[in-house]
């Protein structure tokens, strides 16, 4: 059993991948080819916003939106202390000051009241600046937006939405990667819509932005590609990906985002009784890059691991050691204690695998191993 089947969701689209992935082989346009215009084009009116910028990863999509607003020394930054790594480094690769948020026990994103109590200890009690909230829509699920973005306006900070793995997400009718004033997204393999390597996309509304993320990710380019007039980045995404990017988004809008919340409602169904599953607010969709539970605490978890790990079931936990805790953050000098949920989290979610193409056979056999091992 694989944990994100990658094999199979080839074997499905083959004929029209190898296709896709050929023509640009044989066209010879690898880099800023016209698949790559196609391919921004298509991404943005799914989501429904003017402008996609493709770029070479997530972690470069998040930054070109911090250099866009020159995010520098001296600027406080707040982000979920329980996330991927990368949320976070950026903050830190332009200088400026990461200020982990808690987050909520049954959303896994940011907690708001946190997010406030953060921002006025930072007004208080150290000489940052405020400037942008980075809010994460963990596993698939967008942030509260509404919330962040009144908090945003209070304060007046930029909203940036790492939807890394929010792609295809929804609050009411308005689809992940349109909350931002900025919004990013990764195509990593294993996420909601991934290339066959790194890839990364940013969104917005915002023409000068625009314009200005197409110079970023391009050595700072001016009119003219030798005209230099910012130090940028070399962050393209290959043509060859935005090919296979085509293919993989139509296959996502046509049938696998419908699939893979059909495979996360049949989990709860089959589990809710017996261990916290994850809980989708009234009115949210979510795009399940991840179906993570919860455990009474790190032992028993580490116990279904083993048992599940022994029928070869794969699991993952997403994600061990919260921001606050995290080695390369040792220079802030943080209080052990700042984000209890962060570190409650941390030692309790295991993820099983969660993938559009997940057979009810295969689901069923692991909601018995699951119940078996908790003895219900
Ligand atoms: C994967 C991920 C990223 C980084 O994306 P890459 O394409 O791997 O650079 C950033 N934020 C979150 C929440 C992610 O899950």
């Amino acid at each position: 059993m694989q944990f994100r089947d990658l094999k199979t969701q080839y074997a499905v689209l083959k004929d029209e991948m190898d296709k896709a992935i050929l023509d640009v082989v044989a066209s010879s346009a690898y880099v800023m080819g016209p698949k790559i215009k196609e391919m921004e084009t298509a991404f943005a009116e799914y989501v429904g916003v003017k402008h996609c910028i493709a770029c070479n990863s997530g972690t470069d999509a998040l930054l070109l939106a911090l250099k866009v607003w020159d995010v520098k020394p001296g600027d406080a930054v707040f982000v979920p202390s329980f996330t991927f790594f990368a949320s976070a480094e950026v903050i830190a690769m332009q200088g400026a000051t990461p200020v982990f948020v808690d987050v909520d026990k049954d959303t896994f994103n940011m907690d708001v009241a946190d997010l406030e109590r953060k921002i006025e200890q930072t007004l208080k009690r150290d000489k940052l600046t405020p400037r942008v909230i980075i809010a994460v829509d963990l596993f698939g699920l967008p942030a509260d937006f509404k919330a962040i973005r009144k908090v945003a306006e209070k304060h007046n900070l930029f909203v940036l939405e790492d939807g890394a793995q929010g792609f295809g997400g929804r609050i009411g009718n308005q689809k992940a990667c349109t909350f931002g004033d900025i919004s990013t997204t990764s195509f990593f393999p294993a996420k909601p819509v991934g290339c066959y390597g790194d890839g990364g996309a940013v969104f917005t509304d915002n023409d000068e932005w625009a314009a200005l993320l197409d110079s970023y990710h391009i050595h700072g380019k001016g009119n003219d590609r030798y005209d230099n007039v910012r130090i940028g980045m070399n962050s393209r995404l290959d043509s060859i990906q935005a090919a296979i990017l085509m293919v993989k988004l139509k296959a996502f809008a046509a049938h696998e985002l419908e699939y893979v919340n059909k495979v996360a409602a049949r989990y709860t169904e089959l589990l809710h009784d017996v261990v916290k599953t994850p809980i989708v607010p009234e009115g949210f969709y979510s795009s399940w890059a991840q179906y993570t539970l919860q455990l009474e605490n790190k032992e028993v978890r580490s116990g279904l691991q083993n048992a599940l790990k022994a029928l070869d079931i794969p699991t993952a936990i997403y994600y061990p050691i919260p921001m606050h805790r995290q080695t390369a953050f040792n220079y802030l000098c943080l209080d052990e204690n700042r984000c209890p949920v962060s570190d409650q989290l941390a030692d309790t979610v295991i993820s099983l695998p969660v993938h559009p193409y997940l057979s009810e056979e295969d689901q069923d056999r692991i909601c018995e191993a699951v119940r078996q091992y908790l003895g219900k």
